[in-house]
């Protein structure tokens, strides 16, 4: 039941019960503690007024009393309420920020390509898929550790969101040490330059990888770049990515693939 309603009905149960009792008693009240004719009639006169006087008091009583209980339901209500919205913020973020890189996930890369892939479809626009994958990053973890794999992954995921900042590029971590890179509207010679400067800055940070035949953390990036077709859908297009991915590895790791 509604607590406002129950509290209303709270008081009204408790002035009837009094007013009963006051009918039934006061009178039987009155003649133990007064005996005297007199001083009796007198207060038989007053003993409405003074019924009117305690009842207002215990109804002020009785409704502040439940004011006060209300406020404090409201307040818990309102705490409760705001746990409620940074519990559901947590588990957006947990949901849509990796939380090693603080790159998007996977799964908001999902929703925003497909989003991307159908405006560029609709508009003839260019969409450019990046995908990347760490070279030899298994033999890394195995010589330096996982920890220090995820400070590598770290910062190539902080480089990234450097070089590919411009609105509406979406920088995401794919899985384990693949990452995808979409761009919208961007031309390929741009995008080139893009990954151009993002290996030049990997190279700044000398990243030592002794089992790589590089020395270094290299990566490989397999790019699909243009308009989408009538037929082809998005997972088509993220399909073409993934097999120049492929053939950059193939074609010795450390470089771009079309
Ligand atoms: P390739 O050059 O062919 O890509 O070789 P690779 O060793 O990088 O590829 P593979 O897919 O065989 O191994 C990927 C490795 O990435 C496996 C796993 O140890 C590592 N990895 C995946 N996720 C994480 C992570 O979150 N942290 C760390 N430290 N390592 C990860
Ligand atoms: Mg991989
Ligand atoms: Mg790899």
């Amino acid at each position: 039941m509604n607590i406002k309603l129950k509290e209303s009905l709270k008081i009204v149960g408790y002035y009837m019960f009094f007013s009963f009792v006051w009918i039934l008693f006061s009178d039987k009240l009155l003649f133990l503690l007064v005996q005297d004719p007199e001083s009796h009639r007198i207060l038989q006169t007053y003993k409405g007024s003074f019924f009117i006087l305690l009842t207002s008091f215990i109804l002020f009583k009785l409704i502040q009393n439940s004011y006060s209980k209300i406020e404090s339901l409201d307040r818990q209500l309102k705490n409760t309420l705001a746990e409620l919205e940074y519990n559901q913020r947590e588990l957006e973020k947990l949901a849509y920020v990796d939380y090693l890189t603080g790159l998007a996930t996977r799964r908001l890369l999902d929703e925003k390509y497909v989003l991307l892939f159908e405006s560029a479809k609709r508009s003839n626009g260019v969409l450019t898929l990046l995908m990347m994958d760490l070279d030899y990053f298994k033999k890394y973890n195995d010589r330096y550790g996982h920890l220090e794999g995820d400070r590598v992954l770290k910062v190539v995921g902080g480089l990234l969101k450097e070089v590919f900042k411009r609105d509406g590029d979406v920088v995401s971590r794919y899985g384990g040490e693949e990452f995808v890179v979409v761009l919208y509207q961007t031309s390929l010679e741009d995008t080139l330059s893009l990954i151009k400067e993002f290996r030049r800055r990997l190279g700044l940070c000398s990243l030592e990888h002794r089992d790589s035949p590089f020395g270094e953390i290299t990566l490989s990036v397999g790019i699909n770049s243009g308009q989408p077709s009538v037929e082809e859908n998005s997972e088509d297009f993220l399909r073409r990515a993934d097999r120049a991915l492929y053939r950059a590895k193939e074609g010795g790791r450390n470089r771009n693939s079309l």
